[in-house]
């Protein structure tokens, strides 16, 4: 089967395009990854959750995707960090890689395909400097080697801007331009340094991303990615380093995702003091709620950021398990549409939308990959289901009415990584991460229960009731089901 096709915004182009890959049924696909010198924050997982469902997305499409991610472990940030802590800035790099792993496995992203490290990566990085020298598009200077940004007439074509106008921030010495940017820097005292033909030194930032995009994928690729604040100069500066040393365009499409802003407009940023760390998030909410928030806008429009934005990133997600919990406790034999039209208009309406969701699913991820309309189109199944559940028959007839649904959801679960889990899986998440928060104990909620029980089986309605109501208002609703009496968290 041949993929299907989508079209996808092109940063380059600024404009919505029909996705032609550069071989047949196949993405190379590069992300930049994380700079290894702190634990990830919600932040970063913007990027890394969007590209892990675009990945699960275009696999779901039938493409043969090699993801690629890098790891950069060779950093001005991380020689810093590790001397003010006294250890081998190697040693933190790998320390902080080994946490990411941990976070972004119990978040539930897939590992790419590969993980390249600049630190494995030197000799790919030499010899692409050594090319861009010999092509006349870098020079060195006492020990260094800087990029000239004026040999490359298209330097600018990304971020849109005028070379005469840009300054880069490296502070090598010998610059021909103000925007020329180092590839190799001349080592310096106490900092980790590899031998070179021009002497011992370390990478500039940008060369990584070109060395290893052309050694793990080749020297053209078909979707580069990263976040928007990587623009410039760091995807800029990618562009003529490859096209330069290759000769060939880079990456034909160019996708960022936009960034977390605080509700003030800020943005979210390790200076600015408003981090929040997929670690310490993961304690406090349930690993699919941080992905729903992320996933929640479509991935290049800003991402509000507030204290209370994974609780209501929660709330919206609970209501989906609720119908998807109601929907799997739905029996019935019969034919769906015998069933529909005995159970009237509400039976029909979940009968078709749950018939039509995958086509209209796909539709929308197949435009620009909006993930945001998406959930959209499941929070409308979600409401038919719910006021399907209403009818009296509904669980005992309503089973082959909801199938398609229940399928719909599968498809999202496919494409986003969204709503898989078993509803009760979820529920039980949601209890062991959320009542502390809630300041609420799961013993003490047992014993009341139980206590209602013992008045229901006395007759003692009105203590039953009350129990009830006492437990409502702290949150906790009662569920009379076939096991008997359950109770989830109202969020
Ligand atoms: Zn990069």
């Amino acid at each position: 089967m041949s993929p299907a096709p989508f079209r996808i915004y092109n940063s380059l182009t600024k404009a919505i395009e029909p996705f032609v890959p550069i071989e047949e049924g196949r993405v190379r696909l590069y992300v930049c990854g994380m700079t290894v010198y702190d634990h990830i924050h919600v932040g970063h997982g913007r990027a890394m959750v969007v590209f892990d469902a675009f990945t699960r997305y275009l696999r779901y499409r039938g493409w043969n995707v090699n993801f690629v991610r890098n790891f950069t472990d060779v950093d001005d940030k991380i020689i810093k960090r590790a001397h003010e802590r006294g250890l081998d800035p190697a040693e933190l790099a790998q320390n902080y890689i080994a946490h990411f792993h941990h976070d972004t496995d119990q978040l539930g992203l897939m590992r790419p395909d590969q993980e390249p490290r600049v630190s494995t990566s030197i000799p790919d990085i030499i010899n692409m400097i050594k090319t861009l020298i010999k092509k006349g598009n870098a020079y060195e200077h006492e020990g260094s080697v800087l990029f000239s940004v004026k040999s490359f007439d298209e330097y600018g074509k990304l971020s849109r801007q005028n070379v005469d106008e840009l300054r880069s921030a490296d502070e090598e010495t010998g610059k021909r331009h103000a925007a020329d940017f180092a590839l190799w820097k001349a080592a310096k005292p106490n900092e980790p340094t590899w031998p070179s033909p021009w002497g011992p030194g370390r990478p500039g930032w940008h060369i990584e991303c070109s060395a290893m995009s052309c050694s793990c994928l080749g020297d053209k690729i078909d979707i580069h990615g990263g976040g928007v604040d990587l623009v410039f100069p760091h995807h800029e500066n990618e562009i003529a380093q490859t096209e330069c040393a290759t000769g060939k365009k880079f990456a034909t499409y160019w996708m960022h995702n936009g960034m977390l802003t605080m509700t003030s407009g800020q943005k979210m940023g390790k200076s600015l003091g408003n981090v929040i760390n997929i670690r310490d998030a993961l304690k406090e909410y349930p690993a699919e709620s941080i992905r729903f928030y992320l996933l929640q806008n479509h991935y290049r429009s800003a991402l509000p950021w507030s204290g209370t934005a994974l609780s209501e990133a929660l709330s919206m997600l609970a209501r989906l398990y609720d119908a998807k919990e109601q929907a799997v406790r739905m029996g019935g034999s019969e034919k769906a549409e015998q069933v529909a039209q005995s159970l009237g208009t509400d039976a029909q309406q979940v009968l078709d939308l749950g018939l039509s969701f995958k086509e209209k699913l796909l539709k929308v991820l197949d435009e620009d990959f909006n993930t945001a309309q998406s959930l959209a189109l499941a929070f409308e199944l979600a409401r038919a289901i719910n006021r399907f559940a209403a009818h009296k028959k509904a669980k005992k007839r309503g089973g082959p009415v909801v199938a398609a649904a229940l399928e719909g959801f599968d498809v999202l679960t496919e494409t986003l990584g969204i709503l898989g889990a078993d509803p009760k899986a979820f529920q039980a998440e949601v209890k062991e991460k959320r009542l502390e928060a809630m300041g609420l104990d799961a013993q003490a909620i047992e014993t009341q229960i139980a206590a209602r029980s013992q008045a229901r089986d006395a007759k003692d309605w009105a203590l039953s009731d009350s129990i009830r109501d006492e437990l409502n208002e702290r949150g906790i609703v009662l569920m009379d089901t076939p096991n008997g009496i359950e109770w989830k968290i109202n969020l």
